[in-house]
Parts: C-alpha cells; sequence; structure tokens
C-alpha cells in the first residue's frame, strides 16, 4: 500500500535525527519512492519551543496500518525519543498522514491525520509528494 508519513524534529541535530529515523523507516516500513523537501514550522499548539523541522515520505509498505504504527512508535523510541508531553518537543514525531484511501477513526490512528485539517505544512508536504 502507498503511504505517506510525515517527520518531525525539534531537538539536538535535527537533520541528523530526520535521517536516522528515515533510514530506520526504509529498513523495516517499505521502500522510500519519494521524498519532499525539508520545512521549519512554528511549534504547534504549545509554542514556548524549538522549531520543527518537517518533511514527508511517500512509501511502498507491506503492513497493514496498525502494525505500521507500532514500527513508527517503535522507531521514534529507537531514534531517542522520549514522552514528554502533548504537542512538545521531540527527538523524532512520525505521523501516518494517508494510507492509500483508507479511513480510519479510532484513538490510537487516525487517517487520513488531523493534521491535514489544521496544519498548512501537512498540506504542503503532502501536494509535493503526490503531484
Ligand atoms: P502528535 O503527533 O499529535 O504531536 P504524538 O506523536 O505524541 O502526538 O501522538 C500521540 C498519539 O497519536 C500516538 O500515540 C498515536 O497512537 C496517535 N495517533 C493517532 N493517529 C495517528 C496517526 N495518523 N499517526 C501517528 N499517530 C497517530
Ligand atoms: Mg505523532
Amino acid at each position: 500500500m502507498k503511504t505517506v508519513l510525515i517527520l518531525g524534529s525539534n531537538i539536538g541535530n535535527r537533520r541528523e535525527n530526520l535521517k536516522r529515523a528515515e533510514e530506520l523507516i526504509e529498513k523495516f516500513c517499505g521502500r522510500v519512492l519519494k521524498r519532499s523537501s525539508i520545512l521549519e514550522t512554528a511549534p504547534f499548539g504549545v509554542l514556548n519551543q524549538p522549531y520543527f523541522l518537517n518533511y514527508g515520505l511517500l512509501i511502498e509498505t507491506p503492513h497493514p496500518p496498525f502494525e505500521l504504527l507500532k514500527l513508527i512508535k517503535w522507531i521514534e523510541k529507537r531514534t531517542g525519543r522520549y514522552p514528554t508531553y502533548r504537542w512538545g518537543p521531540r527527538v523524532v514525531d512520525v505521523d501516518i498522514v494517508l494510507y492509500g484511501k483508507v479511513r480510519i477513526e479510532t484513538p490510537a490512528l487516525t487517517v487520513p491525520h488531523r493534521g491535514l485539517k489544521d496544519r498548512d505544512f501537512f498540506r504542503k508536504i503532502l501536494n509535493e509528494l503526490l503531484n
């Protein structure tokens, strides 16, 4: 299935963090078909924290949605994410933005991702990847 992931980092060496996450995604989640440009974005929700670097990957994954979610949570951990608080700073955040045309609405997984409604850069990255 073709799926779009958006990655973000706002702690430490952000580019290095993203690169490590992408390597793990490529290895465990599926082949990277396309990569968006990297955007610097203001923090969302909780404002007194560093800016994020964000970008998106279009990948081809053999994993069903909840398996993919497990994998990305594991990758977030491996790349050094430690739990902070909602919308708080993070070494690496990986979100599943689209999963083919599948719609899922559960607390643990909502696709298409809610960020498409309220974050301009989500739509910007998506446009880049799907065009
Ligand atoms: P956010 O990405 O909203 O800043 P988190 O990364 O901490 O915050 O995510 C919180 C929870 O959101 C995760 O534990 C995950 O189960 C859930 N979640 C719901 N939909 C998605 C999705 N599409 N992609 C990733 N996580 C999601
Ligand atoms: Mg997330």
